[in-house]
């Protein structure tokens, strides 16, 4: 399906962006991995990815809160694979403590991390879209984006800033080809939410399984998590023919969340 297409996905050693990255190489995508780790453990992903669907699978280490290495991957995308046709952006961090207790350097990571990140890249990648006269921007914002809740003020704020972004590019890129949505899960299991679950138990004395259901009674009606497979699904449909009319959405997988 997506045979010919070049694809970024920030933040994919990990998590959902892995699910993501996988799917779209599944279909048929070249891909472009970023993110943090071991470097070895990178290669063997990169590798087992390009083996297991014979595309071409590439990887940049471009530090999300930096501008200039944003711009960096990008043009290293249009350079090893001609373009860049798929852009997600993914990669994000969580803090949570109360608004008074909230460390500056923080807040300012996590609006760089998971907003101003998209930002750049959005900007560098859209005018080969635009050359091309297709193009999807997939944001990968989250319930957090559609409702708040208490000590995550700089998520909240950047996941509310980026549904904004995906509407603005949406308006701006229109009947162009290009399409800018929005995906907005609910908790899904990856090293991000496990870090609040092993907080949870800590405070509460409550065992992994019980501060799970806890985290999940809280918030996501269906008490299931969503998985990287699921999202890596949406971004093909999104992807897709059926999906050239879905431009400035935001999509959510959270099991009830935002209905409350
Ligand atoms: P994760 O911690 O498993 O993965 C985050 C990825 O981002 C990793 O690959 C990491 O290396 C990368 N990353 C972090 N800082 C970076 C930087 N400065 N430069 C480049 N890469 C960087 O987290 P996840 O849960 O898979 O989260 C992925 C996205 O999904 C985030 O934007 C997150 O806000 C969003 N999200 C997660 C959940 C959830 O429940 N897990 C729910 C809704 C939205």
């Amino acid at each position: 399906m997506l045979k010919g297409r070049n694809a970024i996905v920030t933040g994919s050693t990990s998590g959902i962006g892995k699910g993501i990255a996988e799917a779209l190489a599944s279909a048929g995508a070249n891909v472009m991995l970023n993110g943090f780790g071991d470097a070895a453990e990178i290669e063997r992903q990169r590798a087992a990815l390009a083996g297991s669907a014979t595309v071409e699978v590439a990887y940049h280490p471009a530090d999300m809160s930096r501008p200039a290495d944003i711009r960096d991957m990008i043009e290293s995308a249009q350079k090893t694979f001609g373009g860049v046709d798929i852009l997600v952006n993914n990669a994000g961090i969580q803090h949570v403590a109360p608004i008074e207790e909230f460390p500056d350097d923080r807040w300012d990571a996590v609006i760089a991390i998971n907003l101003s990140s998209a930002f750049h890249a959005i900007k560098a990648a859209l005018p080969g879209m635009r050359a091309r006269k297709w193009g999807r921007i997939i944001n990968i914002a989250s319930a957090h984006g559609l409702v708040a809740s208490a000590e995550k003020s700089a998520y909240v704020s950047a996941k509310h800033g980026i549904i904004g972004l995906t509407k603005t590019v949406a308006l701006e890129t229109a009947g162009s080809g290009i399409t800018s949505v929005a995906i907005c899960p609910g908790w899904v299991l990856t090293p991000l939410v496990q870090k609040q679950i092993d907080a949870k138990a800590a405070a509460g004395n409550l065992s992994a399984a019980e501060a799970k259901m806890e985290l999940l009674g809280e918030k996501q009606p269906s008490k299931e998590f969503t998985t990287p497979e699921q999202i890596g699904q949406t971004v093909l449909f999104l992807c897709s023919s059926a999906a050239d009319q879905i431009t400035g959405s935001a999509i959510s997988l959270d099991g009830g969340w935002v209905a409350q």
